[in-house]
C-alpha cells in the first residue's frame, strides 16, 4: 500500500508541461440513463469541473493540454440526440489549459473521474452527466408498456413500490450513480404491493458490456457488445408477445452499465428471473460451442471457468466505474446474501436453457457449469449467463451475426424459461 502511494506522488509531481500530452481518442455514447464523454490521451491529466445555470453548462478544465485536431473532434462527436449535450465549445484557457463548456439540455449531476490504462486503452477522462433525479426502472418499464393490457398492473406496482430510494440515484458528484442500493435484505414484499400471482412473469434480460466496453471481439470486426443486443431485443420481443411474461432490459442500446447497476435493476423491478447474455472468446479460433453459467460461491468448475469469470468481471474496468468505498461495500454485502436456494433455482432454469441451446448448436460442455460472475450475485432472483457462441471461432462468429441464427437463441432461451416455469410453477411467485 506504502508503495503505491508513494507511486501515486511521485507520478503527480512530475513536469506536467515538459511534454504536451496528446489526445489519442474522442467517444461519446449518448443514453438516457445518462451521457458518457470519454477523452483517450497518452498521459495521465487533472482536470476540473463545475456548473453554471441559465443557461446550464458544464465547464471542464484539462490541465496539461494544448489545444489540437484531437479535442476538436470532440464538436463533431455530440449528436444532435444527444439527451443531456447540445453542444460543446473547446477553447484555450490558459497557456496549458483547455477548457470545455458543455452547453446543456437540462441540469445534471456531472461525474468526472480518471483511469489508468487498461486492455486496448491508455488514459482516459470520463465526463458521466447524470440526471439530477435518476432515471427509475420501474417507470422505465411501465414506459415501456404502454398500450400493453398488463399495463395497469405493472403501473399499481409502481405506485405501491416504496419510495424510499431504492432507485440507482445521484444527488451530487461525490456520490456514485450506484451508491443507492436497494435495502439488500428486500427478500419479502413491502405491504401493499399487489400480489405477485396478479402480474406476469419478469425477467431481466442483460445484454453484456456495452459502451467503451466491447466485450470479445471477432476476427471479422464483431464487437459481442452488439451481437447480444442484438439478440437480447428479439428475446425481449418474444416474451412480450407471451400472455403471461415481460422482459424488461438493463441496456437497450450502446452504453456502459457496471455489473452491479444491472443487478440493482433487476432487483428495482422486483424481475423473477435474471438473464445476463454474453459471446464466449478463447485464444485458438477453434473453441466453440455454447454454455450456460451459474454463480458459484466457492470457486469455479475449473481453470477456463475462473478465466472466462474474470473476464466477464473485468467489465468494470474496461467499461469504467468511478469507484467510491460505499459502493465496494455495498457490493460486498450483496455477494454476501447469495443464497444456497438463489443457485439452485439458477442451475434448475440454467440446465433447462442449456438443453434447449443443445437443440440448436453444439455445447461447450453437456452441462451448466459455474464461476463467480459479479453480475450473477442477485441474492434473491435466480440468475444465469448464457454464453451464446464463440464470437472468437469464425464459424461461430458468422452465426452470430445472422438473424436467423440470433433468432434460433432466443427462441431456445424462451423455450428453457418456459420449461423452468411450467415444471416450478412456485418459482414464478417467489414471494
Ligand atoms: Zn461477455
Amino acid at each position: 500500500m506504502i508503495t503505491a502511494g508513494c507511486t501515486l506522488l511521485a507520478l503527480s509531481v512530475m513536469p506536467r508541461h515538459a511534454n504536451a500530452a496528446t489526445i489519442v481518442a474522442v467517444r461519446t455514447w449518448p443514453a438516457d440513463e445518462y451521457t458518457r464523454v470519454t477523452l483517450e490521451m497518452d498521459s495521465d491529466l487533472k482536470a476540473e469541473h463545475f456548473m453554471l445555470q441559465n443557461p446550464f453548462r458544464l465547464v471542464v478544465d484539462i490541465d496539461g493540454l494544448r489545444l489540437n485536431a484531437g479535442i476538436n473532434r470532440l464538436i463533431s462527436q455530440i449528436k444532435p440526440n444527444d439527451p443531456y449535450i447540445r453542444s460543446v465549445r473547446v477553447g484555450q484557457n490558459r497557456p496549458d489549459v483547455v477548457r470545455l463548456v458543455f452547453d446543456l439540455k437540462q441540469d445534471v449531476a456531472p461525474q468526472v473521474f480518471t483511469l489508468k490504462p487498461i486492455g486496448e486503452y491508455k488514459y482516459r477522462l470520463v465526463l458521466d452527466l447524470y440526471p439530477k433525479v435518476a432515471q427509475d426502472p420501474l417507470m422505465a418499464l411501465l414506459k415501456d408498456a404502454q398500450n400493453d393490457p398488463l399495463a395497469g398492473i405493472l403501473e399499481s406496482l409502481a405506485q405501491n413500490s416504496p419510495s424510499e430510494a431504492p432507485v440507482p440515484s445521484v444527488q451530487g458528484q461525490e456520490l456514485p450513480p450506484r451508491a443507492k442500493q436497494p435495502p439488500p435484505v428486500a427478500l419479502s414484499p413491502k405491504p401493499g404491493l399487489p400480489k405477485r400471482q396478479d402480474r406476469p412473469v419478469l425477467i431481466a434480460l442483460d445484454p453484456g458490456h456495452g459502451g467503451e466496453d466491447p466485450g470479445a471481439t471477432g476476427r471479422r470486426g464483431t464487437h459481442e457488445k452488439d451481437i447480444v443486443l442484438q439478440i437480447a431485443k428479439r428475446l425481449k420481443k418474444m416474451i412480450d408477445a407471451q400472455p403471461n411474461m415481460r422482459a424488461y432490459l438493463t441496456r437497450d442500446r450502446d452504453y456502459f452499465v457496471p455489473l452491479n447497476v444491472r443487478v440493482q435493476k433487476a432487483r428495482r423491478v422486483q424481475a423473477d428471473l435474471f438473464i445476463s447474455i454474453h459471446a464466449d472468446a478463447w485464444i485458438k479460433p477453434s473453441a466453440r460451442g455454447s454454455s450456460v453459467w451459474a454463480l458459484s460461491e466457492h470457486g469455479a468448475t475449473s481453470s477456463a471457468a475462473r478465466w472466462l469469470a474474470k473476464k466477464e468481471n473485468d467489465a468494470d474496468l474496461i467499461g469504467g466505474v468511478n469507484l467510491g468505498a460505499h459502493n465496494a461495500q455495498v457490493a460486498k454485502v450483496l455477494l454476501d446474501l447469495s443464497t444456497g436456494a438463489q443457485i439452485s433455482d439458477s442451475i434448475n432454469v440454467g440446465t433447462r436453457v442449456l438443453r434447449e441451446i443443445g437443440k440448436i448448436n453444439r455445447l461447450h460442455k453437456n452441462h451448466i457449469e459455474r464461476a463467480g460472475f459479479a453480475v450473477l450475485k442477485a441474492p434473491d432472483i435466480p440468475s444465469i449467463l448464457v454464453e451464446t457462441a464463440f464470437i472468437s471461432n469464425p464459424e461461430e462468429e458468422s452465426l452470430l451475426r445472422t438473424p436467423a441464427h440470433q433468432q434460433k437463441i432466443a427462441q431456445a432461451v424462451l423455450s428453457g424459461v418456459q420449461d423452468y416455469f411450467a415444471a416450478n410453477p412456485a418459482l414464478a411467485r417467489r414471494a
